[in-house]
C-alpha cells in the first residue's frame, strides 16, 4: 500500500448493511494520520449518524461525483485492526456465501470494537518476589508485620508470584504495596487470560493409534494438510488435539479449537487449563463484551496461544497461527442459521489453507461432507478405531416396542434393564429428543388442541412453568384450565417429553437422584455446571435429556444408554435426517461404558426391522454411511451436489411465492446452464413467528457453476419489483431445507 498520494484520494470502506457495494469517502479534513491502511476503522458520517466502517482500500477515483463525497470524521486505529489475511477471508467469506462484506465483517468483529472502543485489551496485575524479598526473615518479621511475613511466605509457597485473581481475604492489595515500596516484591501487568502457572496434569503415554495421529499431523505442521480425525467415541481425539496443540506451541505458534456451544463446558476448558501453562482465550456467546473484546486483542497480539471458542471464532485474528482444530465437526452448531449463514468449519479449511497451517476436524461420527472428502482423497483420514485405556465399545441392541407395556414412552424391558444397572451401581442416561412436558394439548371432549398462534404449529405444555410455549416462535401463555373452545374441563396431554419422562421415573425410581438436561433446564447462569458436577459426584444416577447429552460429555459411571424414540427423524422430512439421527444415536450411545465398567445400549423402537437402524446397530455409524452416502449420490443430493436456497417470508401470505417467481424468472433471463432451480414453494412449516414462508432451491453438480449463476443473480434480487414486499436470505450450502 502505499502511501497517501496527493487528492484525489478516495477511502473505499465497508459498512455494515444490506447493501452489497461498498462506500467511498474523502480523507478526514484535519488531514490525520497520512498512514492509512486497509484494515482500519474510519468514523463516517452515515445518512444523518454515523458509523465506524473498516477501511478496504485508498483508491484515486470514485464512481460518485467527488462534491458529494463526504469526508470521514476520524481515523480510529494507528495500526489496522484487520490484519491483511483476516481481511483478505472475510472478503472471501463474503464473496462465497453472497453476503454483504459489513455485515461478514461486523460478524467477525467483537460488539465493543465494531462500535469504534479503542482496541486497548485490558490487564491484569501479578507480583512477583524480589530477591531482597526472598532473603527476608519472616519469623522476625512476623513479630513487628504479621501481614507482610505472611504474604511473602505466601508468595515463596507459589513459585514466588502471586496473580490478582489469587487474591483472597488473607490477602489485600495494601500488604502488596508495602511489599513493592520495600522493594521486596515488585508488580508486572499482564494479559487479562486464563493462565494456569502450574499445570497438574502430565500426557498419557498415546496407544499407537493415536501416536501415529499425533505423528502424521506434527510431520506437516508447515503446510496446508486437511484431516479427519476420524475416531469412536472415547478414543481420545482429545487426547490427539492436545499433543498436535503441544507441539505447536514449541514452536513458537497459537493454536485455535472450534468446539460446538454446549461442548464449551468447564470439563473441556479445564483439560487445556491443567495441561498447558500457556495462555488461553476462550470465546463464546456467554461471555460479557469485555471478556470478547480482550480475548480476541490478546489473540490478534500473538498473547493467547491457545484459542478456544464456538463458531465465531474461526474469525479470530492470530499472530502467529500453527494449526486449526475442529472439534465434533460433524455438529450443526457450526452453521449459523440466520443473518450471515456461514458454515465455521467449511470455513475453517479456507482459513487454514490461506494461512497453510494444517486443520484437523475431528468426530466420531464425521459429516458426510467429511467422508466424501476422505474418499476423494482430499482429506487424510486418521483413525482411532478402539476406545483408549481400558475402555470396551458399548453393545448395542434394538428393543421392539411393538405390543409392549409403555409408561410414558418408557418399556417395561427398559425399565428392567435400567434396575439391574442401577442395582450394580451404575448410571443410567436416557435420551428424548423432545423437551417440556408434551408436546400436544388435546380436549378430550371436543377434540381441539392447543395451536400457536403465530406459526403453524402444536403449543408444547410445560407443566413446571405452568404455561403453553411454542418451540418456534417463543410465544406462550398460560395453561387453559377449560377448552376454550367447548369449555370441557376435560384437556389431556398427549405424548411426552423430558419434564414427563423425570416426573414417571421419579415414580418409579423414588430413592434414586435424577436430573433433567435440556435447554429449560439449563437456561439459569451455573445450572449446567451444578448439573453435571452432581453426576459426576453420584448424586443424580438417572440422567435425562435431550440431544444436549449427546455432546462430548465424559460420564465415567454411566453403563445403560437408552434411546427412548429410535423412530424420530427415520422418516424426517429433511434429507439429513437419518444423518442427524445417527449421529445422535452414536454420540449419545458414545456415554456408555466409558471407563472400567462395559457398556450398554438400547434403542427402543417400532421399527426393529428398518434397514438403516439395523446397520446402524449390527456395523456401526461408517457402514450405515456407507449406505446412505450411496442413496445421496443416487438421488443427486449432497454432498455430491451443491445447494442454496433462496428464502422469502411476508406478513402476506402470496408476497414471497411471488418475489420468488420473479426471482427464478430473473435466473431465467441471465441463463441457468448447469443449475437447476426447484420451487417455489412454501416452506414446510409455512407460517412462522407471523410471517409466511416460501423459498426457492437452486441445485448444481458443479460447485463453480452455481456460484458463477449467484455471482450475478444476488446482487440483482433486491431490485425486483416485489422485493420490498418481502424479506429475503440466501442460504449457500443449507444444511437442512425447512
Ligand atoms: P474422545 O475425545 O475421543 O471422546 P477423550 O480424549 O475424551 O476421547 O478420551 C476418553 C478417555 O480416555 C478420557 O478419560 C481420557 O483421559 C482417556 N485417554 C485418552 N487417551 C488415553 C491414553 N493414551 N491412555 C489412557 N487414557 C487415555
Ligand atoms: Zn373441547
Ligand atoms: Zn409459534
Amino acid at each position: 500500500m502505499p502511501a497517501m498520494a496527493n487528492p484525489p484520494t478516495i477511502l473505499r470502506v465497508a459498512i455494515p448493511s444490506p447493501l452489497y457495494r461498498c462506500f467511498d469517502y474523502l480523507p478526514p479534513r484535519d488531514g490525520s494520520n497520512p498512514n492509512l491502511q486497509p484494515g482500519m476503522r474510519l468514523r463516517l458520517p452515515f445518512g444523518r449518524s454515523q458509523t465506524v466502517g473498516i477501511l478496504l482500500e485508498v483508491v484515486d477515483h470514485s464512481s460518485i461525483d467527488r462534491q458529494r463525497l463526504r469526508p470521514a470524521e476520524a481515523v480510529l486505529d494507528q495500526t489496522p485492526l484487520l490484519p491483511p489475511d483476516l481481511l483478505h477471508f472475510l472478503r472471501w467469506a463474503a464473496d462465497y456465501y453472497h453476503h454483504p462484506l459489513g455485515e461478514v465483517i461486523a460478524t467477525a468483529l467483537p460488539t465493543r470494537l465494531r462500535q469504534g472502543e479503542a482496541a486497548i485489551p485490558g490487564q491484569r496485575s501479578r507480583w512477583h518476589l524480589s530477591d531482597i524479598g526472598a532473603e527476608q526473615d519472616t519469623t522476625a518479621l512476623a513479630r513487628r508485620a504479621v501481614r507482610q511475613a505472611a504474604l511473602l511466605q505466601r508468595l515463596r509457597a507459589n513459585d514466588n508470584c502471586l496473580a490478582d485473581d489469587e487474591l483472597d481475604d488473607s490477602v489485600d492489595r495494601k500488604t502488596l504495596n508495602q511489599l513493592c515500596t520495600k522493594g521486596w516484591a515488585r508488580i508486572e501487568q499482564i494479559p487479562d487470560l486464563k493462565h494456569n502457572h502450574n499445570p497438574s496434569d502430565t500426557p498419557p503415554s498415546l496407544n499407537p493409534a493415536q501416536a501415529a495421529a499425533v505423528d502424521t499431523v506434527c510431520a506437516q505442521l508447515d503446510k496446508f494438510t486437511p484431516f479427519l480425525l476420524d475416531g469412536v467415541t472415547g478414543s481420545g481425539k482429545t487426547e490427539v488435539y492436545l499433543q498436535i496443540i503441544a507441539q505447536v506451541l514449541a514452536s513458537g505458534r497459537q493454536a485455535l479449537v472450534l468446539v460446538p456451544e454446549i461442548t464449551l463446558t468447564p470439563q473441556l476448558l479445564m483439560r487445556f487449563e491443567q495441561r498447558f501453562s500457556a495462555p488461553l482465550a476462550v470465546l463464546h456467546s456467554g461471555l460479557s463484551e469485555h471478556e470478547r473484546q480482550n480475548a480476541w486483542l490478546y489473540a490478534a497480539a500473538g498473547d493467547a496461544a491457545i484459542v478456544i471458542g464456538t463458531r465465531s471464532a474461526v474469525f479470530t485474528p492470530l499472530a502467529k497461527p500453527g494449526v486449526i482444530i475442529v472439534d465434533e465437526e460433524h455438529d450443526a452448531s457450526f452453521k449459523q442459521q440466520s443473518g450471515f449463514r456461514y458454515s465455521a468449519r467449511d470455513l475453517a479449511l479456507v482459513r487454514a489453507q490461506q494461512l497453510n497451517i494444517p486443520i484437523v476436524l475431528g468426530s466420531a461420527t464425521p459429516s458426510f461432507e467429511s467422508l466424501l472428502n476422505v474418499k476423494q482423497g482430499r482429506f487424510q483420514r486418521l483413525h482411532l478405531p478402539d476406545r483408549a485405556g481400558s475402555a470396551q465399545a458399548p453393545r448395542v441392541e434394538l428393543l421392539d416396542l411393538r405390543r409392549q407395556v409403555m409408561q410414558e414412552q418408557l418399556s417395561e424391558p427398559l425399565l428392567q434393564r435400567m434396575r439391574r444397572h442401577l442395582d450394580a451401581g451404575g448410571q443410567v442416561l436416557l435420551f428424548l429428543n423432545r423437551r417440556g412436558f408434551a408436546p400436544t394439548l388435546i380436549c378430550h371432549e371436543c377434540g381441539w388442541t392447543a395451536e400457536c398462534r403465530r406459526c403453524d404449529a402444536h403449543m408444547t405444555l410445560h407443566q413446571q412453568q405452568r404455561h403453553l410455549r411454542c418451540h418456534h416462535c417463543g410465544s406462550q401463555r398460560p395453561l387453559p384450565q377449560q377448552c376454550p373452545s367447548c369449555g370441557s374441563a376435560d384437556l389431556r396431554a398427549i405424548g411426552s417429553g423430558t419434564e414427563r419422562i423425570e416426573q414417571t421415573l421419579q415414580q418409579h425410581f423414588p430413592d434414586i437422584g435424577i436430573c433433567r438436561i435440556d435447554r429449560d433446564s439449563t437456561r439459569r447462569k451455573g445450572s449446567l455446571e451444578q448439573i453435571l458436577s452432581d453426576i459426576h459426584d453420584g448424586r443424580s444416577r438417572i440422567l435425562i435429556g435431550t440431544q444436549m447429552l449427546a455432546k462430548g460429555h465424559h460420564f465415567p459411571d454411566v453403563t445403560l444408554v437408552g434411546v427412548l424414540d429410535g423412530d424420530q427423524g427415520l422418516f424426517g422430512i429433511d434429507f439429513r435426517a437419518g444423518e442427524r439421527m445417527a449421529q445422535l444415536i452414536v454420540q449419545v450411545g458414545g456415554r456408555a461404558g466409558r471407563a472400567e465398567r462395559p457398556g450398554e445400549v438400547v434403542i427402543q423402537t417400532h421399527h426393529p426391522d428398518h434397514p438403516l437402524l439395523q446397520r446402524l446397530c449390527r456395523e456401526g455409524y461408517h457402514a450405515f454411511a456407507e449406505d446412505a452416502l450411496a442413496e445421496r449420490e443416487t438421488a443427486a443430493l449432497p454432498p455430491y451436489q451443491y445447494l442454496a436456497v433462496l428464502r422469502a417470508e411476508a406478513s402476506q401470505r402470496e408476497a414471497p411465492l411471488a418475489f420468488l417467481e420473479q426471482a427464478q424468472a430473473l435466473a431465467a433471463g441471465i441463463g441457468h446452464a448447469g443449475v437447476e432451480l426447484f420451487g417455489p414453494l412454501p416452506a414446510p412449516m409455512e407460517r412462522r413467528a407471523g410471517k409466511f414462508r416460501a423459498q426457492l432451491l437452486l441445485q448444481a453438480p458443479r460447485r463453480a457453476t452455481l456460484h458463477k449463476l449467484l455471482d450475478i443473480w444476488t446482487p440483482r434480487l433486491s431490485e425486483l419489483p416485489t422485493a420490498r414486499k418481502v424479506r429475503m436470505s440466501l442460504d449457500v450450502d443449507p444444511i437442512d431445507l425447512l
